[in-house]
């Protein structure tokens, strides 16, 4: 490009900056459609014909469930959850009480009435505060995501046990990247962003990811899953539907959850 080129390029860019900018810092241009198209997007740089996010309001608290959450499980009732049962069990509920609600052994996991496919999940969780069994029968459940995909859930505080079974882990996959439990008897706290697969007919077209927040310490990062997550055998994906329900895992242990609440997301 010559000179006078450079030049007419200059003060054309100017011209339409111009036409933008408004004359003071009080009165700013809420975007352009002078600006180049962002690569692999269809909306230019600052556009101004862009949607807006929509508008969230956040919790006034620390780990409390913003308003477009779906609140299931606030200490006050079990309206949002089904009990599998077990065989040869009689039909039982998990016990609800000071707010939280504990694995009944031989109720059966816990399933919610809703069914997810993307989502953000928060839920905190306790460990008996008397320690009994160990390895993987010391405080064993599990958030087990469209009923079949696990993250752990066990008290993992001086517990030798497999890595891939630690509280954290992606079961029999990846272990936590560290270990930030709190002592039997505190709260520790999940926060998990979850990328349902995709299948077409019975193929798999996306597989799962899954990133996993423990106690505000990074443990799993947008980690693909490689199938679901049995015991003792490497897991496959098996097609299923694209929202399904989430389960917390009756491990035959009084594991105690509270604060649960979940987002679905347009990813
Ligand atoms: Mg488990």
């Amino acid at each position: 490009m010559n000179r006078r080129a450079v030049l007419s390029s200059v003060l054309a860019g100017t011209a339409a900056f111009a036409q933008e900018k408004k004359p003071n810092r009080f009165n700013q241009p809420t975007g352009y459609r002078d600006t180049p198209v962002i690569p692999f997007q269809r909306w230019k740089v600052h556009d101004i014909d862009r949607p807006a996010p929509a508008v969230v309001t956040p919790s006034g608290v620390a780990g409390g469930a913003p308003s477009d959450a779906i609140v299931l499980l606030d200490g006050k009732d079990l309206s949002h959850w089904t009990f599998a049962g077990k065989k040869n069990k009689p039909k039982m509920d998990w016990k609800l009480e000071n707010g939280y609600m504990e694995v009944n052994p031989g109720a059966g996991d816990a399933r919610t009435n809703e069914s997810f496919g993307d989502m953000q999940l928060h839920l905190e969780w306790s460990a008996p505060p008397e320690i009994s069994g160990d390895s993987q029968w010391r405080a064993n459940s599990g958030v087990m995501i469209m009923g079949m995909y696990e993250v752990q859930v066990l008290d993992s505080y001086n517990n030798p046990t497999y890595a891939d079974g630690q509280a954290g882990a992606i079961y029999g996959q990846y272990p936590p990247l560290v270990n930030p439990i709190r002592k039997p008897g505190e709260w520790n706290v999940y926060d998990i962003i979850w990328e349902a697969p995709r299948f077409v007919g019975k193929d798999l077209a996306k597989p799962a990811f899954v990133s996993v927040i423990f106690n505000g310490v990074v443990v799993q990062h947008r980690k693909e899953l490689i199938g679901r997550t049995p015991h003792k055998i490497v897991g496959t994906y098996e097609a299923h539907a694209p929202e399904l329900p989430l389960t917390l895992q009756d491990h035959d242990v009084p594991v105690r959850y509270r604060n649960i609440w979940a987002r679905r997301l347009t990813l």
